[in-house]
């Protein structure tokens, strides 16, 4: 079976669900209402990883609709993607880096998405002109990676990828690209089943540094088929990297973040972020934790990993920028460091805020 056909086979709807996770009348009608406003797609893989008998299972929260996400609080842009649009498609926030919304679909659409209002739903901001996107990199000699997300960048065919690369890799001024796909977790074959796709980026070893940055949440995810999938990629020359999210009833228990981050170590994958949960719409009731909290159970899970696997940075992805969240000071102040910033001024800089426990994130006009 080729991986389309696989995808086919998704479980979408809330009949889909009813017998398998035994669905009460309330769940069945809350999922139901849930996804006529943020479709669902579970590929049959990662509904294999459920426990059908825990309705608190955190596989499932992570695929299956609770019907809180549908609540009106937060933001549907929470880091000013619009704003940093300068050609459909693609985003130029900070100076060396082009980011690239290369498809609005994904293997399996997760409840905790950021972009949620077009995954799934809207190609309206997928890019469509690969060759203008190209001739704004050489218009702007600053840009020296790009990185292709959606979306899922291996959710496009073969032949598409191809095409992006071609463009792309023959820019000089790009170190590398990098391509965001969570298939190594949702969907590993996407990558097991389509030689075509190792071929092609293994044939750029010579050429240009391609990453994989991929998105392990919970140590449950991390399985044969995943591991062999992160074996693949990494035999075709591809460095794979991790990003995190801590997410509330998932992973913010420092045992379980701790097993989750010993583990994507022990698969060759390296530690990129731990990212705060960002405030979206219907998201931030579901998943978010305080920062204080936040910050405590990231740094009792680092203490538990060696060099390598400490290298992970609590981050938030805010409209200002990357900040790092670093933890308390003696006054019991919250310190934080701009690790990339939209005023690049401000790399670099550290300050603290005196948080009460309930804050979420930082506001978006908060000043330094
Ligand atoms: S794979 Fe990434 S972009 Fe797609 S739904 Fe999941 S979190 Fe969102």
């Amino acid at each position: 079976m080729n991986w389309q056909t696989f995808l086919q086979n998704n479980l979408t709807t809330a009949e889909d669900l009813r017998s398998p996770l035994k669905l009460t009348d309330e769940e069945y009608e809350n999922i139901r209402q849930e996804i006529a406003c943020y479709p669902m797609s579970v590929t049959k893989y990662y509904f294999s990883l459920i426990n059908p008998d825990d309705p608190d299972d955190p596989i499932r929260k992570l695929a299956i609709p609770t019907g809180s996400t549908i609540l009106p609080d937060g933001e549907l842009d929470t880091s000013g993607e619009a704003g940093n649009t300068m050609l459909q498609g693609m985003q130029h926030k900070y100076a060396e880096t082009v980011l690239i919304l290369t498809t609005a679909d994904c293997a399996m659409f997760c409840r905790h998405c950021f972009r949620r209002r077009l995954v799934g739903k809207s190609d309206e901001e997928i890019a469509v002109d690969i060759d203008a996107i190209a001739e704004y990199i050489r218009a702007h000699p600053s840009i020296n990676n790009v990185l292709l997300s959606g979306g899922d960048s291996f959710l496009l065919p073969t032949e598409e990828i191809a095409d992006w690369l071609r463009k792309l890799a023959a820019l000089p001024q790009l170190d590398f690209i990098r391509f965001g796909t969570r298939t190594p977790v949702t969907f590993p074959q996407r990558i097991l089943g389509d030689y075509a796709l190792l071929e092609l980026l293994g044939s750029y070893r010579q050429q240009k540094q391609l990453y994989v940055v991929t998105h392990f949440n919970h140590p449950r995810e991390i399985t044969p088929e995943s591991q062999a999938a992160v074996r693949a990629l990494r035999g075709a020359g591809i460095i794979v990297k991790n990003q995190t999210v801590l997410l509330r009833g998932i992973n913010d228990d420092p045992e379980v973040l701790a097993e989750l981050l010993r583990k994507i170590t022990s698969i060759g994958v390296v530690q990129h972020y731990i990212f705060q949960c960002r405030p979206v719409k219907g998201v931030k009731s579901q998943f978010q934790v305080p920062i204080v909290q936040g910050s405590d159970i990231v740094h009792k899970a680092l203490a538990k990993q060696n060099g390598l696997g400490k290298s992970a940075d609590y981050t938030m992805s805010h409209i200002k920028g990357k900040i790092r969240i670093l933890g308390r000071n003696q006054n019991g102040e919250m310190i934080f460091q701009f690790r990339q910033a939209k005023n690049a001024e401000n790399i670099g800089r550290i300050f603290s805020r005196k948080l009460d426990g309930t804050e979420t994130w930082l506001p978006d006009d908060f000043e330094i």
